[in-house]
């Protein structure tokens, strides 16, 4: 272990990260929590569907920023002799629950929708028009309060998606508002917060992918585990791999077991052919936590091996 790769400093480095993205998550949750309390106001005010979605579509977001912050704390825990990986997939976890939460706002919203457009109530465009151009400007400040922090984990990036999806609502609900305003057509409404619906509803099913992917170990996106064996065999001395696997602990945090199986000639220099499989793991996958098995080609298998990677 060289010491620029210490797990120490890169745990510490990880940690001042989770800190700052809680921070940012802090703020654009209270932003957005204030916008959603004026949406409801104003959505009473106007009797405007378009403007309880978008109130709606903002609370989601606040959960799901209120959610990333409880991930991010929880990723901070130690691990302990029980939890041995720490409590990394509660981000897993809380992007799932909060796929769920989605989907069933999705439905309230295509329900309402649909009863409104076959009998268009009055509303109040010019009221609409105003308070979903404030909740308008509050998303511009969000996602600019998140860019920072967006790149990260699974559920951050979740957040930030809900926020740039409800910047584009508010700006529909402004438009729809203006209509009304403009010629009466209330109709709009309905589509609107139909509109809303669908947006909420594609966030729902990529984040419950993901999440589902995560928990069902599949092989992260990006990383073909073929490639990976082709390119552990590659390398001076090993004979074969097998019993490979490659799962996600949490978004962006890969690992890898397997077990390589040495030429009896090269066997005595087992420390450093392990060493170069770690590297190149590292450096072409970013896969950082690794348990590799080292075998000679006469040892004979005792207990499970995965049959499929054989
Ligand atoms: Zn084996």
């Amino acid at each position: 272990m060289t010491p620029e790769q210490s797990p120490e400093q890169s745990a510490a480095g990880a940690r001042a990260q989770r800190l700052s993205d809680r921070r940012s998550l802090g703020r654009a949750m209270v932003l957005m929590g204030a916008v959603m309390i004026l949406e409801i106001a104003g959505a009473l005010a106007s009797n405007s569907l378009a403007l309880l979605s978008d109130a709606g579509h903002m609370f989601t977001d606040g959960l799901a920023l209120g959610l990333a912050m409880f991930a991010l704390t929880m990723a901070c825990r130690p691990a302990s002799p029980r939890v041995t990986y720490g409590y990394y997939r509660f981000e897993i976890l809380a992007a799932l629950g909060n796929g769920v939460l989605l989907g069933l706002i999705a439905i309230f919203l295509f329900y309402g929708a649909w009863i409104r457009f076959l009998d268009p109530p009055e509303v109040a465009g010019g009221i609409v028009m105003g308070v979903a151009s404030a909740g308008l400007a509050a998303n511009l400040v969000g996602l600019y309060i998140l860019k920072g922090a967006s790149r990260h984990g699974l559920n951050v990036r979740g957040a930030a998606l809900h926020v740039l999806s409800d910047t584009l609502s508010s700006f529909a609900v402004v438009v729809g508002g203006g209509v009304i305003a403009a010629t009466g057509w209330t109709k709009i409404d309905s589509i609107l917060s139909a509109g809303i619906g669908l947006v909420i509803v594609i966030g729902a099913v990529r984040l419950l992918r993901e999440s589902v992917d995560v928990l069902l170990e599949t092989a992260p996106a990006g990383i073909s585990l073929a490639m990976v064996r082709d390119e552990i065999q590659s390398i001076h001395g090993v004979q074969e791999v097998h019993d490979l696997h490659i799962w996600s602990i949490t978004s962006g945090m890969t690992a890898l077991s397997g077990h390589v199986v040495l030429q009896a000639t090269t066997l005595a220099h087992s420390d450093r052919i392990l060493n170069t499989i770690k590297e190149r793991l590292k450096e072409r996958y970013a896969i950082g936590h690794t348990t590799i098995q080292i075998e000679s080609e006469f040892y004979r298998e005792i207990g499970e091996v995965h049959e499929s990677v054989h």
